[in-house]
């Protein structure tokens, strides 16, 4: 009985509801809005276009600190095989939080030269340097390449560096000449012609079919995309690599020595 009596009010509102719409459209008057022609009440400014915002992974490179150069040594990298003791497998470091890097003028990191014109590259360019292989440990520089011409890279002492550049992967002569002009524009340097003076290294090296650079301070060489493929740069890109010849600070060489290499970093 309560459900009858509720259906029959509902439909009584009903009924009701359309009634009133009868009624209101009865009554109804419509009206025409005229306008002149150009007439607005707000004024419409032109339209402009918006560029859209940088995705994180487009916005401008952070600058490069020490911290970027550290060894690309992982325990969890596999053992490879060394072609000394086919026994022995070489294994990898146990990475850079387990070690630092190299105390350099009584400070861990790399020689300044290094971080000075990879943020000058990220600069001019407005591209991000990636940086694959900067110090390396000696347990990590044997896993990347166990050639003996390697045992002597400069990479354990942080003064070599290799990079490409992310979006100029396949122009690494422009690079080159970046690297160059640094030091035509860096005040230290100006008026110096043996900083500022580059000669190619005709002896060339066996890795490279390109020609080295250098000046007083660094050794600059390109490597073609099938060249000096070691385990850092397992990648498809040409890539340029710097040598540190030079310590302006101490007024020396800067050469490769084994106790330098193996003694000269924290170790945790
Ligand atoms: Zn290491």
């Amino acid at each position: 009985m309560g459900a009858l009596f509720s259906l029959l009010l509902g439909s009584c509102s009903g009924i009701e509801r359309s009634e009133n719409e009868k009624m209101r459209r009865r009554n109804c008057k419509g009206e025409y809005i005229y306008r002149t022609q150009d007439e607005y009440t707000c004024a419409i400014s032109p339209p402009a276009h918006t560029p859209r915002a940088a995705y994180p992974w487009e916005r401008t490179t952070a600058k490069l600190t020490k911290d970027f150069f550290r060894c690309k040594g992982d325990s969890t990298h596999a053992p490879i095989d060394n072609p000394a003791d086919s026994e022995q497998p070489i294994t990898d470091c146990e990475g850079c939080y387990r070690h630092g890097l190299p105390v350099i003028h009584g400070q861990e990191g790399v020689y300044p030269i290094l971080v000075e014109l990879l943020n000058y590259v990220q600069e001019k360019t407005g591209k991000k340097v990636i940086i694959t292989s900067g110090h390396r440990c000696p347990k990590h520089n044997t896993y990347s390449d166990p050639s003996k011409e390697n045992l002597v890279s400069k990479h354990q002492i942080g003064a070599e560096a290799d990079f490409y550049v992310q979006g100029l992967e396949q122009q690494p002569l422009d690079i080159v000449e970046l690297l160059m002009a640094y030091y035509k524009e860096t005040p230290l340097y100006q008026g110096d012609k043996a900083f500022a003076t580059f000669h190619r290294y005709e002896r060339g090296g066996a890795r490279a079919s390109v020609k080295p650079w250098f000046n007083k301070e660094i050794f600059i060489q390109l490597f073609q995309p099938e060249e000096a493929r070691d385990g850092d740069n397992n990648h498809p890109y040409p890539y340029v690599s710097i040598q540190v010849r030079y310590d302006r600070d101490l007024k020396e060489k800067v050469v490769y020595q084994w106790k330098k290499a193996h003694l000269g970093y924290p170790r945790g």
